[in-house]
């Protein structure tokens, strides 16, 4: 009798805890279906973001996943409760057994993280050549597109730092034509102000520490792509060590003492919008 009540209990409580986390991450679970006759919103049925003017808006973005350290950064942005954006390429989910359900996890999981385009093949590492033939590396950002599901038009370029948003662009000559071309497709090209680099073994090279001071000074500097919002680039693939892992947890435990900084997913960056 004792067991049976016990049980009861547990479960009571487990229920208790369970809502309580789905609140406090503001998951709304929408699919589209109809609850009675309220309709049940689409969670990809894209929601502007309001601004509050105190904050600057911190924007982690991880590229070239899926691979191995993108479920650890996952992992690890969802304990710490962050929004986090993931750029990844069709060819790296096509070439791993788990990549279709990392990509699915990812996307599933809007408005926590987004999924965004990272391309098919990323330039197969030949830039040069990919930037060359604007028209043929852009049908390789729709190939993205389409094999991966990508909810928003939301891109960014391989090897490359260069912004496009609705006419205004910023980019090297090289990178400028396939930028004009997924602008006038209805995409939004997305660079970065702050990166974490990696060494040739894919470790993290500044510690947790210095790209905090990066970070801080960027935003004192006023040395954004838009003031009071800093884009932060990190590579799944620098994560994948424990230790590796731990210094992303430091760096972001840094970044959550200063209550200014609020951490976004890209479709809510200024001018951008979520378009499918
Ligand atoms: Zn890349």
């Amino acid at each position: 009798m004792k067991r049976v009540f016990l049980a009861i209990a547990l479960l009571a409580m487990g229920c208790v805890v369970w809502q309580g986390c789905v609140n406090a991450r503001g998951d709304e679970g929408g699919t589209g279906e109809t609850e009675g006759d309220k309709p049940v919103r689409n969670k990809f049925d894209w929601q502007p973001l309001a601004y509050d003017s105190t904050k600057q808006y911190i924007y982690l973005s991880f590229d070239d996943g899926p691979q191995h350290g993108t479920l650890a950064c996952y992992e690890l942005c969802r304990r710490e409760r962050i929004k986090a954006s993931f750029f990844m390429v069709g060819l790296h989910s096509a070439m791993k057994s788990d990549g279709p359900k990392i990509v699915t996890t990812v996307r599933e999981s809007y408005p926590d993280f987004l999924l965004a385009n990272h391309s098919y093949s990323h330039a197969r590492g030949r830039y040069r050549d990919f930037y060359l033939h604007p028209g043929s590396a852009e049908l390789d950002f729709l190939k993205a597109q389409d094999s991966m599901h990508v909810p928003y038009r939301i891109a960014r370029l391989p090897g490359n730092n260069a912004w496009a948003e609705t006419g205004a662009i910023k980019a090297s000559w090289l990178t400028r034509p396939i930028a004009r071309l997924l602008d006038s497709a209805g995409y939004y090209v997305i660079g970065w102000d702050v990166e974490w680099h990696f060494n040739k073994r894919a470790r993290p090279v500044q510690t947790p520490g210095q790209l905090a001071a990066e970070v801080d000074s960027a935003f004192a500097n006023n040395r954004t792509h838009t003031p009071r919002h800093l884009v932060i680039l990190t590579h799944d693939r620098m994560f994948q060590h424990p230790s590796d892992a731990d210094s992303l947890a430091k760096f972001i435990g840094i970044l959550k003492q200063n209550p200014r900084y609020v951490f976004e997913t890209l479709d809510h960056y200024p001018g951008v919008r979520g378009r499918k």
